[in-house]
């Protein structure tokens, strides 16, 4: 053994943390090791949804302890799964859930359920999965395959087959791709997150379900990151006037504890036989207790309607900011928002947070803004004062 050794970090180096050690969180700050407060407009990418140090998931933890019960596996039935999917059901289109534990594996549910459908639907060759330009998904191989991301594609392919990326803005182009004879489903996000905060115009979904409806095609929505109020009505395609027959959840549902969703239709979940999908973890009494806590508390109507509310103030002081030379466009709904600037946006979110503001990047161009969705009016206003500041 000779030659120089590398020093390699213990924890792989896949992501670029910034330089704050956090050590404490409450309500939209965080304090790092050194004592200093951070406002935290990012809601560990859109999880933190309560804020942190929230009252009703460490009650929704501790009353779980009290049980003893954190794990049971899917072997056996435990209550707060099936609670947490009845609400589900009760509060949306759905007529079944299943659990994982990220949203990455909700997509991959998403997909293998699609598909268990479509072959009773129109047999083996009706298996294709169809995205759109703009779209992510997630990182594991099947949903990198149908993430529009080819700087995060590129270095692991080949991909999973039976996926085509649709550009939905070229004339039939999602027409063309969208079979009756190959296509199990499109799936999309209401609003495009990672793709630089892009809300699809409600026409675009009535067209896109229009396209699936000839086609015999499922339509899946993924609301990882959007569901769940931050859009100001619980679920981001209320407002669209289109209804999914998938939906995917994660990022906020279960208070910063891993957990993940898929919503079928009834037809999809018809399709589904015992032992076509599992998860060691899913479901486990622990998350879906603190889920049913979270998912009650954002659905109260005036916990939605004060979302609503910082949404109004956010469009009138995002419409002063957008006039700056140095913005191009603001773009998103209720408390998703990205700055798209002249710079690259990563130099913005750098000076944002030596201001003590949080904010993160959606491509390479835009500045994302996720603040808790209980972010009291003041800081919000403050939180947009930093970023004026750091443009
Ligand atoms: C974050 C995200 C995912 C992936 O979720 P993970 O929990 O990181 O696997 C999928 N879809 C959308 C829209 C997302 O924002």
């Amino acid at each position: 053994m000779s030659g120089a050794v590398v020093a390699m970090p213990a924890l792989l180096g896949v992501y670029r943390p910034a330089p704050p050690v956090f050590v404490a969180g409450s309500g939209s700050w965080l304090t790092d090791a050194g004592g200093r407060r951070y406002l935290d407009f990012t809601s560990g990418l859109a999880v933190n949804a309560l804020g942190h140090g929230s009252v009703v998931v460490a009650d929704a933890i501790r009353d779980a302890l009290g049980c003893g019960l954190v794990h049971a596996s899917n072997l056996f039935r435990t209550r707060p799964a099936a609670e947490l999917a009845e609400w589900l059901v009760a509060h949306s289109f759905a007529a079944s859930v299943f659990f994982a534990n990220s949203g990455a594996e909700a997509n991959e549910a998403a997909i293998k359920f699609a598909r268990r459908w479509a072959r009773e639907a129109g047999g083996a060759e009706k298996h294709e999965i169809v995205s759109l330009r703009g779209s992510f998904h997630g990182r594991t191989i099947g949903a990198l395959s149908i993430t529009d991301r080819p700087e995060y594609r590129r270095p692991f392919e080949p991909l999973t087959g039976g996926m085509r990326i649709a550009n939905p803005w070229a004339p039939g182009e999602l027409e063309a791709a969208v079979d009756a004879g190959r296509t199990a489903a499109v799936i999309l996000e209401p609003v495009q997150a990672e793709g630089g905060v892009r809300v699809l115009p409600p026409e675009l979904l009535r067209r896109v379900r229009a396209v699936c409806d000839a086609a015999g095609a499922l339509l899946m929505f993924d609301e990882v990151q959007v569901g769940l109020g931050r859009t100001g009505t619980l679920w981001a395609y209320e407002t669209t006037g289109v209804v999914p027959d998938v939906l995917t959840l994660a990022k906020p549902l279960a208070g910063g504890l891993p957990m993940g969703a898929a919503l079928l239709s009834e037809r999809v979940a018809a399709a589904v036989r015992p032992g076509d999908h599992a998860s060691t973890f899913g479901g486990g009494p622990l998350v879906a207790s603190v889920a049913l806590a979270v998912c009650r508390t954002v659905a109260e109507p005036p916990f939605l309607a004060s979302v609503r509310s910082k949404a109004l103030l956010l469009d009138s002081w995002l419409a002063a900011l957008a006039r700056r030379e140095s913005v191009v466009e603001v773009r998103g709904t209720g408390l998703i928002r990205g700055l798209e600037v002249r710079e690259p946006a990563a130099a913005v979110v750098d000076r944002a947070l030596a201001l003590g503001l949080l904010v993160c990047t959606a491509g390479p161009a835009t500045v994302r803004l996720l603040p808790p969705l209980t972010i009291p009016d003041a800081e919000l206003r403050a939180g947009l004062d930093l970023l004026e500041a750091a443009l």
